[in-house]
């Protein structure tokens, strides 16, 4: 089946457009800087063809409208009319508590998104402008909505609920959800096919380290726990988040400092992390450089970041009584080798034993990179949520078909 899948951002539209019956990425390619002076459109085909040039995307249903020319167009295409694409898959952040899978977009769905709004004020909309464009572009082509939170939907109550007056779960929905779902999922999957082993007999935890980072435990194919939390604000040191801290330190600073809301919200999601810690750069290959140079914050900071990925992954050892397996992704999980090596250095006593040899040459390809004599397996894995949006999207339209038939 072929189907475009779609990750509608505030200022920009990802996609990807798969034959699913080939596993194969036909093209794929992003509008940035939409509703703003200079908006690109960058486009790759299957066969390497590249494009970069200016268009004009006032908004999110221009800028699918151009995603669509561009498949459609003649030196830089893939197909050549729009009934070739088949359905659209869309990533959403938020399913909430009501949107626990992947589910095809109907009138009662789109309002379910609508009502997650709340929850993610940063995501939801976008994702909503983009599931709207396609319903005016392709009236006539299933639309399925993929939830970053829907994989964590299995967590048990004593994973999710956070101690502070229950009458704020009840109220607000204040509670756990955990997010990078499709990744955790895809990972996890691939860990057992590269263990050639079932996920159901594996207790896996799932490193996801890139610009956002979080972790999972995943019991036999569920998640059970993981890092982030009600917002993607909690867990692990990101680039520009502060992951884990002291709630009071909040309130303490805002006091001091004078902040509003919307400016402890900026130092919080913008200015830690990395960034914060380093006050360098809150990209991962600038922090390595500079730490192997010496700089002494930027050596902070990857201890800072390495200790609490450790953290993670004794405490989710701990949570699932073992661990048959750990995997990093993300930009900076598949590519980092200092950053797996520090995260898993101390661990031996979970059975975890790298290869210093095969971590340095995990370049490009998913590979294991523990030693042959590792009780614990490790891993890197290229993740691919695409994809999965993909036949989730394929699985939803063809069971659709199956029942008009
Ligand atoms: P996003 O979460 O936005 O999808 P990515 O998964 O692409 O981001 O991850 C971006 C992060 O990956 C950045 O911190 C970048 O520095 C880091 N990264 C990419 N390549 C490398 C590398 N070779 N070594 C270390 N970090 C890397």
């Amino acid at each position: 089946m072929r189907i475009l899948v779609l990750n509608s951002g505030s200022s920009s539209v990802k996609y990807k457009f798969f034959d699913t019956g080939k596993r194969l990425c036909l093209a794929e390619g992003q509008v940035e800087r939409i509703g703003l002076p200079g908006s690109l459109l960058h486009h790759k085909r299957f066969d390497g063809d590249r494009i970069r040039t200016g268009v004009e995307a006032l908004d999110h249903g221009k800028a699918i409208e151009i995603v669509i020319a561009v498949l459609m167009s003649e030196n830089h295409g893939v197909i050549s009319e729009k009934g070739e694409i088949e359905a659209v898959g869309h990533r959403v952040a938020h399913g909430g508590e009501r949107l626990t899978e992947s589910a095809l977009i109907t009138d009662e769905v789109r309002k379910a998104i609508h009502d997650c709004i709340e929850l993610a004020p940063l995501h939801n909309p976008h994702n909503l402008r983009g599931i709207d464009a396609c319903k005016q572009l392709l009236p006539d082509i299933p639309q399925v909505a993929v939830f970053d939170t829907a994989f964590h939907h299995t967590m048990p109550a004593s994973s999710y609920i956070y101690a502070v007056p229950y009458i704020l779960y009840r109220r607000y929905g204040i509670r756990r959800y955990g997010f990078h779902g499709t990744s955790h999922r895809y990972v996890a999957g691939r860990t057992a096919e590269l263990m050639r082993r079932e996920l159901a007999s594996l207790n896996v935890i799932t490193c996801h380290l890139g610009n956002g980072c979080s972790v999972a435990a995943i019991k036999k194919g569920k998640s059970i726990d993981t890092s982030m939390g009600f917002t993607p604000l909690e867990g692990l040191v990101m680039g520009t988040r502060c992951g884990d801290i002291d709630p009071a330190l909040v309130l303490y600073v805002m006091s001091k400092e004078n902040l509003t809301v919307a400016e402890a919200t900026a130092m919080l999601n913008k200015h830690s992390g990395l960034v914060g810690i380093s006050g360098i750069s809150s990209d991962m290959r600038e922090i390595e450089n500079q730490a192997e140079r010496g700089e002494e914050r930027a050596k902070l900071a990857l201890e800072v970041f390495t200790y609490r990925v450790k953290k993670y992954i004794g405490a989710y050892a701990a949570a699932m009584g073992g661990v048959d397996a750990v995997t990093f992704t993300g930009g900076i999980g598949s590519n980092s080798a200092i950053v797996r090596a520090k995260s898993l250095d101390g661990l031996e006593f979970l059975g975890i034993n790298l290869d210093v040899e095969r971590n340095r040459g995990a370049i490009g390809v998913d590979s294991e990179i523990s030693s042959s004599q590792s009780r614990t397996k490790v891993y890197t894995v290229f993740t691919n949520e695409e994809l999965v949006i993909a036949l989730d999207t394929e699985r939803i339209v063809s069971s659709l078909e199956h029942q008009r038939r």
